[in-house]
């Protein structure tokens, strides 16, 4: 099967180190990792564009200049062009859904979006679709990831559809014969099980594939390794822009955290249409709320002592998959976006959260552990009066309930 021929947008003016501030020359002649400016391994690189030849190919005929269907109606601000529809064109323009019987019992304006409509069934459709694309418009010829689920089997299914082999996907262990396995399969990719955690799994398989990651035979497309899945998780807080535009952004963002590519691309967005003078400069942003699980809630701690970096914990297990990340190379970015937003980071039980996906179940809502998270935070700062009655506010539903109900009861 022939490799589908994407090219980069010339619209990306640099690449730019979350960490150093540094500027780095947009070069598209091999797949993009990690800085090369800080410490080894380095930090994570995001895509800058230039706002006139942004403004240029957006269709003033609609809204944010978005057109056509799926991810890649945001294209002028994407960092590949040339996809076709079979590509994506199923990917994102999920659901926003504003739920009165819900609201009704916590007392705010409640909405949910929910991303279990993608096509493997979860938000990481968005940031795979474009992290493969990018990489494959630069020459990559395979890719392997760590993985606690969701990531992996949408890497699987966008290496499919661009035409290159399966990916290696590493897992942890206890994860084999899961339904995460199982779909990773059906799509091609190659599974292999170490460790407790995503962490573990990531370090073993760093640890293996040295010499094919440094000869580029490999290329890592873990979460913030390269900058295209924070480009495709921007694309939710495209959407939440445009859907939003004209009542007014929500007050609050609940957003259940693991890697937290979705919390800082969702930013990203607000910030990019701002300076494309979509949003007005002065608009109210929503202030960015990270759900993690008490059981391992690296995020919460770091932000409530005050740090500018995530210091990894040791995570004694959570039920919720997509949470149970220990550590988190965008630690930095994740907590600036939590500040510049006056929001917070909150930690919920996993019984807590056990509670709040059968609550949401009764309102006939499906979707995943880490959803319910993003639930029962939200009535834990009711509680603390962090968030007020009367708020517009909207929980990112993640991922679909098939992912947990298709997993042994424990
Ligand atoms: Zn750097």
């Amino acid at each position: 099967m022939a490799v589908m021929r994407l090219r980069p947008n010339p619209a990306v003016s640099n690449l730019r180190c979350s960490r150093s501030g540094q500027e780095h020359p947009a070069d598209f002649s091999r797949p993009i990792g990690l800085c090369r400016c800080c410490p080894a391994p380095g930090k994570p690189v995001a895509v800058e564009y230039d706002t006139e030849m942004v403004r240029a190919r957006l269709d003033p005929a609609s809204p944010f200049g978005a057109s056509g269907t799926g991810l890649w109606r945001f294209a002028p601000l994407l960092p590949v062009l040339g996809v076709p529809p079979e590509y994506a064109s199923d990917v994102g323009d999920t659901p926003t859904v504003r739920h009165d019987r819900l609201a009704e019992e916590v007392g705010v304006e409640l909405w949910v979006k929910n991303e279990s409509g993608n096509p493997s069934g979860s938000f990481k459709d968005r940031g795979l679709a474009v992290g493969v694309a990018l990489g494959a418009a630069c020459g990559a010829r395979r890719f392997c990831l760590p993985t606690q689920g969701n990531a992996g089997v949408a890497a699987c299914l966008f290496s499919a559809r661009v035409g290159l082999p399966g990916p290696l996907v590493w897992m942890p262990e206890g994860f084999e014969g899961s339904s995460y396995h199982r779909a990773c399969a059906l799509f091609g990719g190659e599974v292999r099980f170490v460790g407790a955690n995503i962490a573990a799994a990531g370090r073993q398989m760093r640890a293996e594939l040295a010499a094919q990651l440094a000869s580029g035979e490999m290329v890592d497309i873990s979460t913030f390794f390269e900058p295209g899945r924070l480009e495709g998780k921007k694309t939710m807080g495209l959407e939440i822009a445009l859907f939003f535009g004209a009542i007014g952004l929500p007050d609050v963002i609940f957003y259940p955290t693991g890697g937290g590519t979705g919390l800082v691309g969702i930013w990203k967005a607000f910030t990019e249409l701002v300076q494309l003078g979509l949003l007005p400069p002065a608009a109210r942003l929503p202030r960015m709320v990270a759900v993690q699980s008490s059981a391992c809630a690296p995020v919460v701690r770091s932000f409530e002592r005050g740090l500018t970096e995530v210091e990894p914990v040791v995570s004694e297990g959570t039920i919720a998959d997509g949470l149970d990340v220990p550590g988190a190379i965008m630690g930095h970015g994740i907590l600036a976006v939590l500040r510049a937003s006056e929001g917070g980071a909150v930690a919920v039980s996993d019984s807590a959260i056990s509670d709040a996906f059968a609550r949401l179940g009764r309102a006939g809502i499906g979707a995943g552990y880490e959803s319910a998270a993003t639930f029962a935070g939200l009535e834990e700062l009711l509680a603390s009066g962090a968030v007020r009655r009367g708020e517009r506010v909207l929980l990112l539903l993640t991922g679909s309930h098939l992912i947990p109900l298709g997993k042994p009861e424990r």
